[in-house]
């Protein structure tokens, strides 16, 4: 990578804006990092009459990575179905950067573990990433619906699986965890049978195992810290990553990268635009942060700075500062400040 990187940031909507400037505070100290400001979402429905305007999806496109705050609100909010919608803007950049991966790590903090719904005994040690294949499958196949009938056709094919099971064996530390429904899905057996030859091939020194999405679901509840890279389908890996998200308890802390082959990817909070407590300055930037920390290790070549960050959210949270949706009360500029003096 270039000595500076240059990268697009969608701001958007609600608390977006807030969060995307304590993100541009924390790349101004990291350095090496240029960006420029495009619409999307609601405020690309007010400025240009639609979601996802061209020229954003262009610069986008001959960017380093994309960093996206949030997009959506009660404003654009419309039961006519051919008015403009936020959610346009997301999905069509997805669409158009060619996103097939998206990656969700969920690692609780220890200063955060009675957040959590599990047990602290049961989520200690935790340190997982859901890789799920995000353009295929059952959610882009053809539908139907005749009389009383209705079908969604599930259709994978190798090329598909080979891809998305390379980004799971890259992103593994210690194993990746194959997870289908091979005993009754010809889609799975195809997955399986991919998965294994990608891993013969190529990746043959990283520990494989496969799971049945069933059994998947009940060990992420009872033994989520078995866990590493989780390899999955679109379907699967929806249900199973909101699971998984689930463990940490708190919406405002999670990342979330979605990656293509060779183009830039896309970086952003799974949280979103919190209308509720947007313009009050009291949003919890860390998932914002925790975002930007993926765009170093996986968009711009920089894992060194991708720790540091992470260690400073930690550090930060360690010494028991927290904004309201943590149960603090410390408003978004001094957690944006005590992370810049941790770094
Ligand atoms: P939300 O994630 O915006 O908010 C859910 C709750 O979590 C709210 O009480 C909110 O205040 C809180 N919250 C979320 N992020 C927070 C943060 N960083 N700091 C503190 N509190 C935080 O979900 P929602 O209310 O269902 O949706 C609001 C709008 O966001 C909708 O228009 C929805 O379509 C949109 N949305 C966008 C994305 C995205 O941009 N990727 C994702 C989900 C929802």
């Amino acid at each position: 990578m270039s000595s500076q990187s240059k990268i697009v940031t969608l701001p958007g909507d609600g608390i977006g804006p807030e969060i995307m400037d304590a993100a541009k505070a924390l790349m101004t100290e990291l350095g090496g990092i240029e960006w420029v400001d495009h619409d999307l979402g609601g405020v690309a429905i007010d400025n240009h009459g639609k979601a996802l305007p061209d020229e954003t999806l262009a610069a986008a496109k001959a960017s380093d990575a994309v960093l996206l705050a949030a997009v959506g609100g009660p404003k654009w909010d419309s039961t006519n179905p051919d008015d403009p919608r936020p959610e346009q803007g997301l999905l069509g950049i997805r669409k158009g950067l060619d996103l097939f991966a998206n990656l969700r790590p969920v690692k609780p903090i220890p200063a955060l573990y009675a957040s959590s719904p599990l047990k602290e005994e049961r989520i200690s040690g935790t340190d997982l990433v859901v890789v799920r294949e995000l353009t295929g499958g059952i959610y882009f196949g053809d539908k139907s619906r005749v009389d009383d009938v209705a079908t969604d056709i599930c259709a994978y094919s190798v090329t598909e699986i080979e891809r998305i099971a390379r980004i799971a064996f890259k992103s593994a530390r210690t194993k990746v965890t194959s997870v289908d429904k091979a005993n009754v899905l010809e889609t799975s057996r195809l997955w399986r049978e991919t998965v294994v030859r990608v891993h013969q091939e190529e990746f043959a020194d990283v520990p494989l195992d496969h799971l049945l999405v069933d059994n998947a679901a009940m060990q992420l509840v009872s033994a989520p810290s078995e866990f590493d890279v989780i390899l999955t389908e679109n379907l699967f890996g929806d249900i199973l990553s909101d699971e998984a998200a689930m463990i940490t308890g708190s919406i405002g802390m999670l990342p979330s990268a979605s990656i293509s082959g060779d183009g830039p990817g896309m970086f952003e909070p799974v949280h979103g635009s919190a209308p509720d407590i947007a313009g009050q300055g009291i949003a919890n930037p860390l998932a914002m942060f925790l975002s930007t920390a993926m765009m170093l290790r996986h968009g711009l070549d920089r894992a060194a700075d991708a720790a540091r960050v992470e260690s400073a959210v930690d550090s930060v949270l360690d010494g028991g500062l927290r904004t309201a949706d943590l149960g603090g009360d410390a408003d978004t500029a001094s957690v944006t400040n005590a992370v810049l003096a941790a770094l």
